[in-house]
């Protein structure tokens, strides 16, 4: 297998140009999507175009079972779309604009498909730093080929000499990657924006607790700074820091987040401020017979209200009502979806909204703790930190929009709903 290959290979279709139903995207909601149209939907056709040159797969597994499971391998994960949907799954075809009138797309290579109906799943593409394009050795870190080239880096020297790796962010991606190169025996600074790793996130205490366990296991944290330039050489980059400092080191992983991908619209459909895509509860855009799904949409959460959701939970419980809704379904989406993160030894669930100035209540348990956000006394979020299977019982608690009296009331909550 060639590094830029898929063991599944590409199953397009050599000369059809018009399917019943076609998925832009490649990510794990268009999967969703498509496997629950085709449930739905035996005979329409289904085409599935990413630009990817890659099949659908688990991107969380990106930044932690291939790095901390050495059972999990890339074979084993596929989603296996082309199959279960009996799709044609056109990779390497980037969608350069629509058509909502004339019910086509086209692509950069000018290669144009028409459609009966349309689902947009294209999710985000990662946030850059100026002035530093990405390279063989600036990662921008989303996909399986990011994931490949991480790794020859890291497996690389002969001399079994591990690659020094800045890490840009402090946000999941970046911890999570920190966190998977230390235990590689790379030597990892992590660059981000706060005076303590998520504190905007974990109330004070939890997130010097966070902050410590990244420096003793090994992780250089350069706090307080952001990058602002970069120069990326044939063995190493180059980076100029906010606070004056100049970080040397072999290679740079950036997460920063994402901006939705969604300039090939130009003006189809409706889009929120952040360039989003604004949905109905039943995933319907502005455009005729044009769902979308996933990252890249705001949708009317049924709990959480309007809101963009960058999660896979979301994004597979989405997709699935999307394509079902592709093929006639009229659902509407009503999952509160639930996040997650794994590091080192600890890892977290969590629903609703995370923010540290917000007031704060925490229930120490046995195996870690568990924090509720309150805004203006009413519960917003739940953070269930090394506690596990509780995020049913918090978006209840959630649902129940609940105001107590007495914020400590709470303690126990998600248990015992
Ligand atoms: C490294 C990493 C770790 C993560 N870990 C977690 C985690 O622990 N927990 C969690 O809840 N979430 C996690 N996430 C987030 C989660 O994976 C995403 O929310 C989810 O995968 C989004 O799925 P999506 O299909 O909506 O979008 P994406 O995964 O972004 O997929 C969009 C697809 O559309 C394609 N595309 C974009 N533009 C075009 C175009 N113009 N033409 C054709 N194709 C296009 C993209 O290439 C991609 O294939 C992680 C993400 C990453 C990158």
């Amino acid at each position: 297998m060639t590094l830029d290959s898929t063991p599944h290979g590409d199953r397009s279709h050599d000369s059809r140009t018009r399917y019943d139903y076609l998925v832009l995207g490649g990510g794990m909601a268009a999967d969703a999507a498509a496997q629950a149209l085709r449930e739905q939907d035996p005979d329409g056709t289904i085409g599935l175009l990413s630009e990817e040159a890659t099949e659908p797969f688990p991107r969380p597994a990106l930044s932690k079972k291939l790095w901390t499971d050495p059972d999990f391998t890339e074979d084993g994960a596929w989603l296996g779309t082309a199959d279960a949907a009996r799709a044609d799954v056109l990779l390497s075809h980037r969608v350069v604009g629509v058509d909502t009138d004339a019910r086509t797309v086209v692509c950069a290579d000018g290669q144009t498909f028409s459609y009966g109906r349309l689902l947009v799943a294209t999710g985000g593409h990662p946030r850059t730093v100026e002035g530093l394009p990405e390279g063989d050795r600036v990662l921008y870190y989303r996909s399986l080929a990011d994931y490949r080239r991480l790794r020859a880096l890291v497996d690389g020297d002969d001399a079994g000499v591990r690659p020094h790796v800045a890490v840009v962010g402090g946000g999941y991606i970046g911890s999570e990657i920190a966190a998977a190169l230390v235990g590689e025996g790379c030597r990892v600074t992590l660059v981000h924006p706060d005076d303590v790793l998520g504190e905007k996130k974990y109330p004070a205490d939890l997130a010097a607790a966070y902050d410590a366990m990244f420096r003793e296991h090994g992780v250089d944290v350069h706090a307080g700074a952001r990058v602002t330039s970069g120069d990326a050489e044939a063995d190493g980059v180059r980076l100029t820091l906010s606070d004056g400092a100049v970080l040397e080191a072999d290679a740079a992983v950036v997460g920063l987040g994402i901006e939705p991908a969604t300039s090939f619209l130009s003006g189809s459909v409706k889009l929120a401020d952040d360039g989003s895509i604004l949905v109905d509860a039943q995933l319907r855009t502005s455009a005729p017979d044009v769902w979308a799904c996933g990252d890249v949409v705001t949708y009317p959460d049924a709990v959480l209200g309007e809101r963009r959701v960058e999660h896979v939970d979301n994004a597979t419980s989405m997709g699935a009502v999307a394509g079902r809704n592709l093929a006639g379904a009229g659902e509407e989406y009503r999952h509160t979806p639930m996040f997650y993160s794994d590091l080192f030894d600890v890892g977290y669930e969590a629903v609703g909204t995370l923010d540290a100035s917000l007031e704060t209540v925490t229930e120490t348990t046995e195996d870690g703790r568990i924090v509720y956000y309150l805004d203006d006394d009413e519960v917003v979020g739940v953070l269930c930190w090394n506690e596990f299977g509780l995020t049913d019982a918090a978006v209840d608690l959630l649902a129940r929009h609940a105001r107590p009296a007495d914020p400590t009331a709470l303690i126990g909550s998600p248990k015992g709903s």
